[in-house]
């Protein structure tokens, strides 16, 4: 407005032509075109200054980790210490002040009703979720402040619903660590999945697919299962890793444990089967987010089948536990 209006008070006092006016407008016209276009685009310069800013404060807040000290090998003795849980955004707790405490190299089984909260004391475990109250304590380390990089290969995991990455079945097994063929082997083999990898179309190199797609449901959780026991970890938890087997990769579950044990491996596993209980020490029971029973397994297995019992001909152990977990 300014340039035109200099324009034409200039033309009209006739000390420039109607052309010049013109011109010099469209000169002055881009000259100032970058000052229009700051203007323009400043609320992106605003936006860009206050997202470096949150970056910053964000970065300051979580500096890089510090070298941590390598704490050594557990020996896998688990003591679980007054755990309560609350999940984010609920009031209701799942864990309500749960203790017990496992020697290295004990078989603990875990049963109880749906929603008893199985699945979240074994992701405190195995350090996936932290406890809101209580420790979780590997050897005596709290399992929460572990450094990250040196437990996982302390922790194996076979969670209830099974992620396998999209690669080939033997990256899958070695958590994708490199040359340690010898010991993908020598986990399949404890997981009694050898001959069944073998014979896939390519073997261990056979890609699974995404989410392990190209596998049937009960050949993924037996690769899940090599895949918790590789690298000879001290603690093996096993969230019910026979509901997807027939009865020969059952078979081939109880035998994992039985070896997992002579190893001094300590192991948790939730489940119902008569046939994996069999082969673990100690029994605990689960109901409503609290400890309902534990102890051996023949301690556990003799107070659930007390109310039974006044029933003939139903005390028998697998059908008493079934009966226990379910209901009652
Ligand atoms: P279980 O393994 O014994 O069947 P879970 O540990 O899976 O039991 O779950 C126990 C209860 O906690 C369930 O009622 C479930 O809905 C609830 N729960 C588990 N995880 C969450 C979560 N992240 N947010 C809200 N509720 C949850």
């Amino acid at each position: 407005s300014l340039i035109l209006g200099l324009g034409a008070y200039l033309v009209i006092n006739q000390m420039a032509s109607v052309g010049i006016m013109f011109a010099s407008m469209i000169l002055l016209g881009r000259a100032l075109q970058p000052v229009e276009q700051v203007v323009g685009n400043w609320r992106n310069f605003v936006s860009a200054r206050a997202a470096w800013l949150r970056v910053r404060d964000l970065l300051g807040a979580s500096p890089p980790a510090e070298r941590t000290l390598i704490l050594p090998r557990p020996a896998g003795q688990l003591s679980v210490e007054s755990v309560s849980y609350v999940a984010p955004g609920s009031v209701k707790p799942i864990l309500r002040n749960v203790s017990f405490r496992l020697e290295a190299g004990e078989t603990l089984g875990v049963i109880g009703p749906s929603g008893a909260g199985k699945s979240t004391l074994v992701r405190q475990i195995v350090g996936v979720l932290a406890p809101m109250a209580g420790s979780v304590r590997l050897d005596g380390a709290d399992v929460a402040k572990w450094p990250r990089q040196s437990l996982g290969r302390h922790v194996g995991y076979l969670p209830q619903d099974i992620e396998l990455f999209s690669d080939t079945v033997a990256a899958n097994i070695s958590r994708f660590q490199e040359n340690a063929d010898a010991e993908v082997i020598q986990a399949a083999k404890m997981a009694g999945v050898h001959e069944m990898i073998l014979r896939l179309p390519n073997g261990y190199e056979t890609q699974v697919g995404e989410g392990g797609a190209v596998l049937s449901g009960g050949y993924r959780q037996r690769i899940a299962l090599a895949r918790a026991v590789f690298g000879r970890p001290s603690i093996v938890v096993l969230d019910e890793p026979s509901s997807n087997l027939d009865g020969q990769g059952d078979a081939a579950l109880v035998d994992c444990v039985r070896q997992l044990k002579d190893l001094g491996t300590t192991v948790v596993i939730i489940s119902h089967r008569p046939a994996t209980l069999s082969a673990v020490d100690k029994m605990l029971v689960m109901r409503d987010g609290s400890v309902e029973l534990f102890g051996s397994r023949a301690e556990v297995f003799g107070k659930l089948t007390q109310p039974v019992r006044s029933v003939p001909a139903r005390s028998a152990e697998p059908k008493a536990v079934e009966a226990g977990a379910a209901g009652g």
